[in-house]
């Protein structure tokens, strides 16, 4: 089968590699109907993370075509949508609410290909109601990652009714949380972005006000949106040093700040972090949570989060959606196997 590959930073192939079978007794095979690039995948593809010959993507959609002895909720022909982290559904932490750091967890890899090998898959995977119409898989398998990420990140900084809700980035999974926000009742979402079609999509996603500032001058524009006082909710989806003071100071006392960049170099201050006085919580998304309620917001046509992916092409040219999303010419680039 073929597959992307990463061999080191920069360098993406897409290659023959070994076809994806079963394991261990709880583990599924997919064919995948669709992948795409994560921004995650820049971190390894830019050198800021290390990388040798790694096989990529934890995004996916598909159709079972295999599965092992012990796996119950799922089979061959069921349409499924995954989590990007593996979980097993049934250790304390997965039932505390919390799949994505489960015992017996992981993360998924390999999805950037013809067929993946999906561990845990009982805790992992949830079936749709049916095969879905083409128009819907970019939106679920939206669900599998950023919708999902952006969803928790939202939640994590208690978007709701009569809230303002501030975003840092303009990546699909801060475009992502801006549809949560609005999804979750939020009354005005301040959207952090200079990129014009990015603002564009963001407004279409839901947001109210866009705030074109970074760092803390971005922080200062917020508050003075909101009578000097700062956001309720600020969801961070970027990772640096800079988002995340961006997304603290942006934040209002006794106000939540929830992060879902994947962390790169961040340090708080002590001083910052008592002296404001606000809730934080964040870190890899349990996307399996949400994933009932989201394919069920998909398939009832309430949410289009698929139109997050505006690059498509086929899995073959996987090294030109990766060269697409580092230079920022696309928000995410959906792979067609
Ligand atoms: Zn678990």
């Amino acid at each position: 089968m073929r597959g992307v590959v990463m061999e080191s930073a920069g360098d993406v192939r897409v290659e023959d590699v070994a076809d994806a079978r079963i394991h261990k007794p709880t583990d599924a095979v997919i064919k995948l109907t669709a992948a795409c690039i994560c921004g995650s995948d820049l971190w390894p593809y830019r050198g800021a993370q290390p990388v040798d010959h790694q096989m990529m993507g934890h995004e996916y959609v598909g159709v079972v075509t295999e599965v092992g002895s012990d796996v119950k909720s799922v089979e061959p022909g069921d349409f499924v949508v995954g989590s990007f982290c593996l979980s097993d559904g049934t250790c304390e932490i997965c039932t505390d609410g919390y799949p994505s750091r489960c015992v017996n967890g992981g993360f998924m890899s390999g999805a950037q290909a013809e067929y993946a090998r999906v561990p845990l898959a009982d805790g992992t995977l949830v079936k749709t109601p049916g095969q879905p119409d083409a128009s819907l898989i970019p939106s679920l398998l939206a669900a599998s990652d950023v919708l999902g990420t952006g969803w928790f990140g939202a939640v994590a900084a208690q978007a709701g009714p009569g809230k303002t809700v501030a975003v840092v980035g303009d990546g699909a999974v801060g475009l992502m949380a801006i549809l949560a926000a609005r999804q979750l009742g939020a009354s005005r979402i301040i959207a952090m972005s200079r990129h014009a079609s990015r603002q564009r999509l963001a407004r279409e996603f839901g947001a109210t006000d866009i705030v074109e500032e970074r760092g803390d001058a971005g922080a200062e524009a917020i508050r003075k949106l909101t009578n000097g006082l700062g956001a309720h909710s600020v969801v961070e989806a970027v990772g640096t040093q800079e988002s995340m003071m961006q997304a603290i100071h942006a934040a209002r006392s006794g106000g939540s700040v929830g992060f879902v960049g994947v962390s790169h170099g961040v340090e708080i201050p002590g001083s910052e972090l008592f002296g404001k006085e606000i809730h934080l919580f964040g870190g890899p998304a349990p996307v399996r949570l949400f994933l009932p309620d989201l394919i069920d917001r998909i398939w009832n046509h309430q949410i289009d989060p698929g139109k997050v992916f505006d690059l498509t092409l086929p899995l073959e040219r996987a090294a030109e959606g990766y060269k697409a999303m580092d230079e920022r010419r696309a928000i995410k680039v959906l792979l067609q196997p």
